[in-house]
C-alpha cells in the first residue's frame, strides 16, 4: 500500500451518535402501520444494531404476519414514509448524543485530508438528518456514502461508497463501526475495520477487527498509522 489518504466509512449509531436512535425507531414502526394499515408493532421485537433499516422493517412486518410479496410491493412506499416520520419525530438538537471526541476526530482527519463519508443501515434522509442535528453536517458531503436506501444488505455498502467516491481503493478504505456486522460488511469487501466498542457490543465480541478501541479519539492514531504504513 502507498502512503496517501485513506477513505473512511464512518457508521451513524453506536459510533458517531450513542442512544440516538429512539425516534427511529418509532418512525419505522409508524411509517410500517400506516403503509400496511396495522393496528400496532409495540408487541413484535427486532434486532437493531448494525443492520439496515429496509431489514429491521422486514422483520417487524412479517413478525406482524405480512407476507414478503406484500413487503416487497410496499418497499418505497415504507422507505419514504419512514423518512416523513423521522422529520416530524427527529429533535431539533441532537449535538448531546455525539460520542465523546468525535467532532475533534473528524476535525483532525479533515485537516489531514482523508476523505470522510457515512456508511449506515439508516435510510439516507434518515441518516442526513441525524447527521445535520447533531452539528456533524459538515463533514459528510452530499453524493457519498453508503445507505440502507442502497441496499438492504450492509455487506453491499462499502463497495457502493467506494464507487461514489471514484473507485477509491480497498487498501487505502476503512470502515468505522459499533457492531459485528460492522466488521463483517468490511470482510466482504476486503477493506479494514477499527471497531469502536461505544455502542452496544464491548471489546471482546468486536475482536475480530483489525483494531478495536473503546473511545473514538482512539481511533486517531490507528489511522495515522494506517495512512503512512504499508498494509
Ligand atoms: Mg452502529
Amino acid at each position: 500500500m502507498s502512503a496517501g489518504p485513506l477513505l473512511l466509512l464512518w457508521d451513524i449509531d453506536g459510533t458517531l451518535l450513542q442512544r440516538a436512535s429512539t425516534e427511529h425507531a418509532r418512525a419505522l414502526r409508524e411509517a410500517a402501520m400506516r403503509v400496511h394499515g396495522l393496528d400496532g408493532l409495540d408487541h413484535v421485537a427486532a434486532e437493531y444494531a448494525g443492520r439496515t433499516d429496509a431489514a429491521i422493517l422486514r422483520d417487524l412486518l412479517r413478525l406482524a404476519g405480512v407476507t414478503d410479496e406484500a413487503i416487497d410491493a410496499q418497499a418505497a412506499a415504507v422507505r419514504s414514509a419512514s423518512a416523513e416520520a423521522f422529520a416530524r419525530l427527529c429533535p431539533d438538537d441532537l449535538s448531546g448524543f455525539v460520542a465523546p471526541g468525535v467532532p475533534e476526530v473528524l476535525a483532525a482527519l479533515a485537516a489531514h485530508d482523508h476523505r470522510q463519508a457515512l456508511l449506515t443501515g439508516n435510510f439516507e434522509p434518515i441518516g442526513r438528518l441525524k447527521i445535520e442535528r447533531a452539528g456533524l453536517g459538515a463533514y459528510f458531503e452530499a453524493g457519498q456514502g453508503a445507505f440502507g436506501s442502497d441496499s438492504a444488505s450492509r455487506a453491499d455498502l462499502p463497495a457502493i461508497a467506494r464507487r461514489r467516491a471514484g473507485s477509491w481503493p480497498r487498501e487505502r478504505t476503512v470502515v468505522i463501526g459499533d457492531t459485528p456486522r460492522d466488521i463483517a460488511c468490511a470482510r466482504a469487501d476486503e477493506v479494514r475495520v477499527v471497531a469502536v466498542a461505544t455502542g452496544p457490543f464491548g471489546i471482546e465480541p468486536l475482536a475480530d477487527a483489525d483494531a478495536v478501541v473503546d473511545d473514538a479519539r482512539a481511533v486517531l492514531p490507528v489511522l495515522e498509522d494506517w495512512a503512512t504504513a504499508p498494509a
